[in-house]
């Protein structure tokens, strides 16, 4: 059975009201479109779990900068339908950002009530480059999660920072859901999936297969009993690729968000670069 494409809020709530009436479990999954096989196994596994699975597709405007991508990012819906139909999710919501927002909202804290991720979450990692991305994140997750009421929502371990906070968030404000965390699925070669990717040249794409080789490295050496963070650090850069720039290379405890000099079991080691204009992030943890 195809899915249903919805644009509009209360539609999706109409269906959402009957759903609860009859009792059923409803996931939900978020992302901003052109999905591939990472978004597919988040989807998979809501539909292993789930009586009803509604996938958002939907370009944040809240949570880009002034000089990042929102205008360039892949926008693909028919072919993201089309996967969502494969993989059984019953509803594809891709509302218009004026449905979101509202016509004359300047998406601004001060036109608009936003949800703050804690400061010690958001003052790090891809925060420290990305003002505001999470405040734009948490608000939107926090608007999908009332129109859905989802019994759960999945999320990739990809954006491990925002998984952190979307947990955190859940937590503080007494949301009644679980967050179920899906493991990253990579190309054969090793790249994480990411929409972003398409955005490579071939030249490029090589590069970038030096991000996911760096963190295979730290844990073959972790593996082979090395825990100080400065020297895994030290292997990490020599590995990655000259046209790579660093953004961060970072190790933290994996339950607490607490950077640590010295692995220890569950720890969480992520990374940002920007390849030209292309910004990619990866994580392992180590265990
Ligand atoms: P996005 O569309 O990039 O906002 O991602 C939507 C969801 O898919 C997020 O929870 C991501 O963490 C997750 N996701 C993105 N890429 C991957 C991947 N390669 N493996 C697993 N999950 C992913």
């Amino acid at each position: 059975m195809s899915a249903i494409l919805l644009n509009h809020i209360d539609e999706v709530k109409s269906d959402i009201k009957q759903w609860k009436n009859d009792n059923l479990k409803i996931g939900l999954v978020p992302t901003m479109g052109a999905l591939h096989s990472g978004h597919a196994s988040l989807i998979k596994k809501a539909k292993s779990m789930c009586d009803r699975v509604v996938v958002s597709v939907f370009v944040n405007p809240v949570q880009f900068g002034p000089n990042e991508d929102y205008d360039k990012y892949p926008r693909t819906i028919e072919k993201d339908k089309h996967l969502c139909d494969e993989l059984g999710a019953d509803i594809v919501f891709a509302p218009s950002a004026k449905e979101m927002y509202g016509e004359n909202v300047k998406l601004s804290n001060t036109d608009l009530t936003f949800v703050c991720p804690p400061y010690n979450y958001i003052d790090c990692m891809c925060g420290k480059s990305r003002p505001g991305h999470f405040d734009g994140v948490a608000t939107v997750v926090t608007k999908l999660f009332n129109i859905v009421q989802p019994d759960f929502a999945f999320f990739g371990q990809k954006d491990a920072q925002q998984l952190f906070i979307i947990k955190k968030m859940v937590k503080d404000l007494n949301m009644n859901l679980e967050i179920i965390p899906c493991p990253i699925v990579r190309e054969t070669d090793g790249l994480a999936l990411s929409s972003r990717n398409s955005y490579l040249s071939l030249d490029e794409r090589k590069s970038a297969l030096s991000i996911s080789k760096a963190l295979f490295e730290i844990e073959k050496l972790y593996k082979n009993g090395v825990t100080d963070t400065s020297i895994l650090f030290d292997s990490a850069i020599a590995h990655l690729d000259k046209k790579i720039e660093l953004e961060y290379l970072e190790f933290r405890n994996f339950d607490t968000f607490q950077k640590v000099d010295e692995i220890s079991k569950n720890t969480l080691t992520a990374i940002a670069v920007k390849i030209g204009k292309t910004r990619l992030i990866d994580n392992i943890i180590l265990r």
